[in-house]
């Protein structure tokens, strides 16, 4: 299918915002054209959630994004409810469930979320071109109206009254992700925040990382923290010791938050009062080893990796009626504020989303669309809204994608 010389509606990026918004606009009745570089659309979505794709959560609330705007994402998600986007997954049968922290997910396979988008694409004559890369894209003149953009791409040239720009983020570059939405805002002057990976894995240093090799594949749930500019924040979730340093859960939704050169704070035990309990135990178990305690709260592996680190402090491993209140109370404090400075993160390679981008004051919340550039939307991740971990992003995209589609 030869891509057409001009279409009302021209999307770029065939993603989880493009679809839902080619899908919404083609409803209402516009002529929608959707052009990916990929060879194959919805990458992002068919390796979400572990295969399975985390669509939503049950809560959506403004605090679960950060953007250097925090009221700008409102106006879209409360008009496009995770509601509604779970009742398109009922109408498509979609057999789904809660897994924790009401995050929803496929039963069976994300392939289900990309085919009903793909499904709503079809029955609204949306049409979707792959392996089509952009080369120019030029805006028009009043005498052009109402062609507002001319964009010349690998397959030809087309003209379109509105350009959505839904290129996502950099996270993941082999799943085909590029900066092209960026570049794009900054040729009509839109300015961008500036973009670091976010939902991460940290690293260590080689020194650290010798030191908490015996505790690798080992997972526990904790309460992390690190200090931000508008002060404290903190996730409690799983955490998991790594070849290279810490990921799961409450790491990857801490680095959002975290800054180069700025320490951690993990609590090793958060449901549990260390001094108490150590303290009980020294009745109950006089002759049992501190790490033998330890590790029934933790792993054997990590319990005897940093009693082992930390040890010299309360004089080593003993019998735990040996040791004075004072070193119990160094023991608790270590394992409830441990502070580490981690190396950085893994970076855009692994990351599962780009904090920052267009620069929203200079987007409308209602559509989208660029203030200073009639026709011309961002939605998605490109724009500087960025969910936590738990279907946040997949609602921004499918909420934002919604709002441009009544305007484009
Ligand atoms: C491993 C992983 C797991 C994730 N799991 C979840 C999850 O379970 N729940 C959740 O909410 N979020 C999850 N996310 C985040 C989520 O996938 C993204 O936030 C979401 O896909 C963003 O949607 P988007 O449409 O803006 O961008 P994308 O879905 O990334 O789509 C962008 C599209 O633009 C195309 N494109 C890029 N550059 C060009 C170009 N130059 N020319 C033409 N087309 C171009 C790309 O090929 C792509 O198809 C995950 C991310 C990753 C990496």
């Amino acid at each position: 299918m030869a891509l057409p010389s001009q279409t009302q509606v021209l999307i770029i990026g065939a993603g989880a915002a493009g679809l839902m918004c080619a899908a919404t606009a083609g409803a209402r009745g516009r002529a929608v054209v959707v052009i990916d570089h990929a060879n194959k659309v919805g990458k992002k979505i068919l390796m979400s959630g572990g295969g399975r794709c985390n669509f939503t959560n049950m809560e959506v609330l403004p605090k679960n994004y950060l953007s250097d705007n925090s009221h700008f994402c409102k106006s879209a998600l409360a008009r496009y409810t995770q509601w509604d986007f779970i009742a398109l997954v009922q109408k498509h049968r979609i057999p789904y469930h809660e897994k924790k922290l009401g995050q929803l997910f496929c039963d069976n396979k994300a392939q289900d979320i990309l085919s009903m988008l793909l499904d709503e694409c079809a029955q609204a004559g949306a049409d979707i071109y792959t392996l089509c890369d952009i080369e120019q894209v030029t805006a028009l003149t009043e005498n052009d109206l109402p062609m507002r953009y001319k964009v010349k791409t690998s397959q030809g040239t087309i003209y379109c009254e509105s350009l959505v720009v839904a290129t996502g983020g950099l996270s993941i570059p082999t799943m085909g992700a590029t900066g092209v939405g960026y570049e794009l805002a900054g040729q009509f002057g839109l300015p961008l925040k500036p973009r670091t990976a976010g939902l991460v894995p940290f690293t260590l240093s080689p020194a650290q990382l010798a030191v908490f090799s015996p505790c690798v594949g080992n997972a526990l749930d904790v309460s992390v923290s690190c200090e931000t500019t508008n002060g404290h924040v903190s996730f409690a979730e799983a955490m998991l010791f790594t070849h290279r340093g810490f990921s799961g859960p409450a790491m990857l939704q801490i680095s959002s938050y975290w800054q180069p050169g700025k320490e951690l704070e993990i609590n090793l035990l958060p449901q549990l009062n260390l001094f108490g309990f150590l303290s009980e135990q020294q009745k109950a178990r006089p002759k049992v080893l501190l790490t033998t305690i330890v590790g029934e709260l933790l792993t054997k592996n990590i319990a005897q990796c940093l009693c082992d680190y930390w040890g010299a402090q309360w004089n080593g491993n003993r019998p735990i009626n040996q040791y004075t209140p004072t070193e119990l109370q160094l023991v608790a404090t270590q394992f409830h504020e441990w502070k580490i400075m981690p190396a950085g993160t893994e970076g855009y390679r692994t990351a599962e989303v780009t904090l920052g981008g267009v620069d929203t004051n200079h987007l409308s919340s209602k559509t989208m669309e660029a203030k200073t550039q009639a026709g011309l939307f961002f939605i998605g991740e490109v724009v500087d809204v960025t969910g936590h971990l738990g279907g946040f992003n997949f609602q921004w995209a499918w909420a934002s994608g919604v709002a441009a589609a009544a305007y484009v």
